[in-house]
Formats: C-alpha cells, sequence, structure tokens
C-alpha cells in the first residue's frame, strides 16, 4: 500500500473512532434540576415515606388529570422544609397538614413547601396535595414518558401511563426518587363508567358515582416503586386463575381487551410458566399479599409491580423478534416473562439510585435465559444468553452517574446478563449459584439497594475475589483479552485489556480437556505432561481470546 494513501486511512480511522467516542461518551453536565430530581436533598432525607392515598380523576375529554395525594411519613430529623416533585405543566394547587394551608414554592419539577406545625423525630404525619393539568403526552411509550390517550380497535379510549426514567411526577406528586418507597399505597381513579381501570395491587372497591363516572380503589400491600405506580384505563375484560407456589395460593388476574379475550386466554399460560420458573430460580414469588396481574396496555410492555403491562401482540419473541438470534428467543413471549422477571429485579430488590438500574435490568435479562435453561436445558439457555452479546456495545460502562438520574449504558441489559453468565461459570456450582440468586431475593426483600451492596453480596456468596471483576465489567468498557501462544509445546499466558485488580478464574479447553487458569496482567506459563497444541477459552465466559503469535516450534 503507498504510504500517503496509508496515513491518510489512519487518519480517517482515528476520525471515525473521535466520532464514536464522542457519540458514545458519558454525558458529564447535569442541570441543578438533573441533581433535584437524582440526589437525596436536605428538603428530602429528613422525612420516610410511609404511606400514599393518590385519588385521580382521568378526563379524556380534554386529556387533564384532576387529583390529590395524601403523603404520610414518619420525622427523621426536625427540619421545616419539605420537597415535592410534580413536573410541568401539572401544578399544584394547594397543600395543606391538619387543614391548615402552607406555603409553597415552585422551582421547575420541585415545589418547597414550608410546614408550620413542629416536625418532632418519630411523629407521622400527613400532607394533602391537591393538584391538577394535562400531564406531557408520551409519543412513543414506553420509551418517553407521560400519559398515551389511544383508542382500541371498536374507538373505546384506552388511557395510559408510562413514566419510567421520566419518574411518576410526571402525572402525580410524592417524593420521586427511587431510594424512599411507602410501605403502602391505595391508588384511587376515577374514570367514564362504561370503561374499567386496572392499576397496581388489589381492587378494593368499585364505586358508580352516578354522574357517568366511576371510582376503582387499588390497594398495594407492599412496599411499591414509584415508577410502578401506573393507570391503564380501557374497556377490559378479565378472568382469575391461582397459581400453587412456593408462599401458597398466588391470585393471578388478566385483563384484557374484550375481543383479545380468546387469544389472551391461549396465550397468557405462558405466565404460570414464568411463575415455575421464577420460582424455581429466585424464591416465592415477592407479591403474593398483592397478587399478580398481566395487564393489555397499546405499547410493548413494562414493570409495573403486580400490574405488568402487556402489548406484545399475543406473538413470542419481542415484537415478533428472536432478540438473542438463537432460535430460542421464538419459544417465548419475551414481554411476558422479562417484564415479570422484573417482579425480583427491580420490583422487589429496587436500585437505590437510577445509575444503579443495571441491577434491574442485568439481572432480568439474564432470567430470560434461565427461563429457556429451565425448560428446554442448560445448553438451550447457553445458546440463548450468547446469541445475545450481538446486542452489546461497549459504548459506555454500565453503572451510570449517581446523584443526577442518569442510568448506565443499554449494555446493563445483554453485557450485564453476559457478566453474570460469566460469573456463574466462575462459580461452577449451579446449585450454589441457584442458591445465590435465592439469597438475593430473600436477604434485600422489598428493598431498595446500591451496586456497592450487591458487589458484596455476591464476593461473600460466592467466595470469589470479585472487586476487579465488577470494576471491569460495570465500570469499564473493555472486554477482558486472554492473551496467549504455545511456545515449544508449553502455554504461555496473561490477561491483556484490563483494570490492574482484574483476576478471574477461566475455564480453558487445552486439548480438548478443562482446565482452571487463573492469568495476571503479567505471562504465566502452562506445561502439561505432553505437548500442548490446541488451546480455546470456554465458550461461557464473556472474554476474547488472542493467540499472540503462532510459533512453529
Ligand atoms: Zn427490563
Amino acid at each position: 500500500m503507498h504510504k500517503t494513501i496509508r496515513i491518510k486511512i489512519q487518519l480517517l480511522i482515528l476520525l471515525l473512532t473521535l466520532i464514536t467516542f464522542s457519540a458514545a461518551a458519558q454525558k458529564t453536565t447535569f442541570t441543578r434540576q438533573d441533581t433535584l430530581r437524582g440526589s437525596i436533598t436536605p428538603e428530602r432525607e429528613w422525612w420516610d415515606l410511609t404511606y400514599y392515598h393518590l385519588s385521580v380523576k382521568v378526563n379524556p375529554e380534554d386529556s387533564s388529570f384532576t387529583g390529590s395525594n395524601l403523603v404520610q411519613y414518619r420525622v427523621l430529623q426536625a427540619k421545616q422544609l419539605m420537597q415535592i416533585d410534580l413536573q410541568p405543566p401539572m401544578k399544584i394547587s394547594k397543600i395543606t397538614q391538619n387543614g391548615e394551608e402552607l406555603v409553597v414554592e415552585n422551582d421547575g419539577n420541585v415545589w418547597y413547601v414550608s410546614l408550620k406545625k413542629n416536625q418532632n423525630v418519630g411523629d407521622v404525619n400527613e400532607l394533602f396535595i391537591e393538584y391538577s393539568g394535562k400531564p406531557k403526552v408520551s409519543r412513543r411509550p414506553p420509551w418517553d414518558g407521560g400519559v398515551s390517550w389511544r383508542k382500541d380497535e371498536n374507538g373505546n379510549p384506552f388511557v395510559v401511563t408510562t413514566v419510567q426514567g421520566d419518574g411518576g411526577s410526571l402525572w402525580w406528586p410524592g417524593k420521586d426518587h427511587p431510594y424512599d418507597e411507602p410501605d403502602s399505597m391505595l391508588i384511587s381513579v376515577t374514570f367514564p363508567d362504561h370503561l374499567m381501570d386496572v392499576s397496581n395491587g388489589r381492587l378494593r372497591s368499585l364505586e358508580d358515582n352516578g354522574d357517568g363516572t366511576k371510582t376503582t380503589n387499588w390497594f398495594v400491600n407492599n412496599p411499591i416503586n414509584n415508577y410502578g405506580v401506573n393507570i391503564n384505563i380501557g374497556n377490559y375484560v378479565h378472568w382469575h386463575e391461582i397459581y400453587k407456589g412456593e408462599k401458597g395460593k398466588l391470585d393471578c388476574d388478566f385483563w384484557v381487551l374484550d375481543y383479545n379475550l380468546e387469544k389472551a386466554k391461549k396465550h397468557f399460560k405462558q405466565a404460570k410458566m414464568m411463575l415455575e420458573a421464577f420460582e424455581h430460580w429466585f424464591g416465592p414469588y415477592p407479591f403474593y399479599e398483592d397478587g399478580y396481574k398481566l395487564v393489555e396496555v397499546p405499547y410493548p410492555g413494562m414493570e409495573h409491580q403486580s400490574s405488568v403491562t402487556y402489548g406484545n401482540g399475543y406473538r413470542n419473541g419481542y415484537g415478533g423478534r428472536d432478540i438473542s438470534y438463537s432460535g430460542w428467543g421464538e419459544k417465548f413471549d419475551f414481554i411476558i416473562i422479562h417484564e415479570s422477571g422484573h417482579e425480583w429485579f427491580a420490583n422487589n430488590i429496587t436500585n437505590f439510585d437510577e445509575a444503579d438500574m443495571w441491577i434491574h435490568e442485568s439481572f432480568t435479562n439474564y432470567s430470560e435465559n434461565l427461563f429457556v435453561e429451565y425448560f428446554w436445558g442448560k445448553e438451550a439457555g447457553g445458546e440463548y444468553i450468547r446469541g445475545s452479546r450481538l446486542g452489546i456495545n461497549n459504548d459506555r460502562p454500565i453503572v451510570g452517574i449517581h446523584g443526577v438520574n442518569y442510568p448506565g449504558s443499554g449494555d446493563m441489559y445483554p453485557k450485564g446478563a453476559n457478566m453474570l453468565h460469566t460469573l456463574r461459570q466462575m462459580v461452577d456450582d449451579d446449585e450454589k449459584w441457584r442458591s445465590i440468586l435465592r439469597g438475593m431475593n430473600k436477604d434485600f426483600y422489598h428493598q431498595t439497594v446500591k451496586t456497592t451492596q450487591i458487589e458484596a453480596y455476591l464476593i461473600e456468596k460466592t467466595g470469589l475475589p470479585l472487586e476487579g471483576f465488577f470494576k471491569q465489567y460495570l465500570y469499564d468498557t473493555r472486554i477482558p483479552i486472554f492473551e496467549y501462544a504455545i511456545v515449544d509445546g508449553v502455554l504461555r499466558y496473561r490477561w491483556g485489556n484490563v483494570v490492574p485488580e482484574f483476576k478471574m478464574r477461566t475455564k480453558v479447553h487445552i486439548n480438548n480437556e478443562v482446565h482452571w487458569l487463573e492469568p495476571s496482567r503479567r505471562w504465566k506459563e502452562l506445561e502439561l505432561d505432553r505437548k500442548i497444541n490446541n488451546v480455546e477459552v470456554d465458550k461461557d465466559f464473556y472474554i476474547a481470546s488472542f493467540e499472540v503469535a503462532k510459533l512453529k516450534k
């Protein structure tokens, strides 16, 4: 190749690399509003949520919501200024405590409430918030948050909320940060009386208001995460089934549009398969008190707690596609399995900060291959998860930036899942691995947790030195490279592309026999009785291998 052409090509590659890098770079500037939304501010940290009673009237004629939220909380520190979140164009009209109206100051998405009553440590107090407005409309649910004002095939209103990432404060006022959840919640929804509303938890009562509207009262008897709270209003029909699970009888309720009933009754049999597989791997369904629901919606789906929403068209795959490219993704409905998997990882074990969202997505993505393994065997599960590597970009770290409502890369799905699959290989004891997954759901039951807690838990329970492993896979974008060469029948090997602390016991097939190696960044040697002529790293490890030189000797 001509020298100038070569230089030109090198410059082009450099330029492309720079462009790719800047497109994939972490966001580094954040606004004051990002901090108010994403951090535990002094106006949030002094009070602990105990209960919400959210009451909303949904008006399809003018796309507006009118409502109130009773916020009950325990005082942790004696402070008088409180942060309530509600995003424009929604507006708070009045806040009272013990019947007394309070001074409220608005700053973007935040409403500062000056309390009159002395807030004494240990007291349980209530705040009553009245609000209304036309909430942001979602154009592409669930990818952008808001309310969707749709119609079903027969022209009936089909109104749903989706807020992941943007937060519940898009349509209701409260404490919009994942670290704090109320212990229970009552959701009252008023809507046109020819329709039905399905929200979270159990239907306590359904009232006919005699004015063309009805009101449902849904009670959630467990801590619920903010983005899980949802409203689904449509021309629903319903059936009930009981699943005999690990904790006894689990009420399963299915809500679908009237014209999809027959299809749904067949297709939703997968919900019971899901419960069987996931109770095996992760332990009891975490919300027996609230039941399990699958609710049809006009968007792909979302992990709304105890009312998982479904819009995958009653077909297998994701929108009919196998996102694992392995064939196994055609065997099940991605939305039923994935979104329900979140009941264990997202709703039971919830991220403390949006930056820790991989705890939701990596484990749930990983759960898909465990579902495949449960019904079609271990090799099938392996093929599924290895196929999902085609979705990995290694663009930016899986852990996001803390305190500013900023999650990590979309790699938290397939790469996070492959990290866990790799860790399972390192543990090399399937029963132990299953007991760790079940243990997590027991030991972090109904808690909000940080990345550091999950790391410490896995280090303790596996007994493996995983500090560098997590640094590599969660905070770096590089794939470890097993570098090797065979010199006179002796294997020389080392790690390339790794953080200094990186340690991993690695399964390597040498002369078609399994060997466990512990490479370091310095070259090591392995000599066997007979000459080494064939080296292959195990395919279930998400690492690369590179024979640095093919030597004749
Ligand atoms: Zn998910």
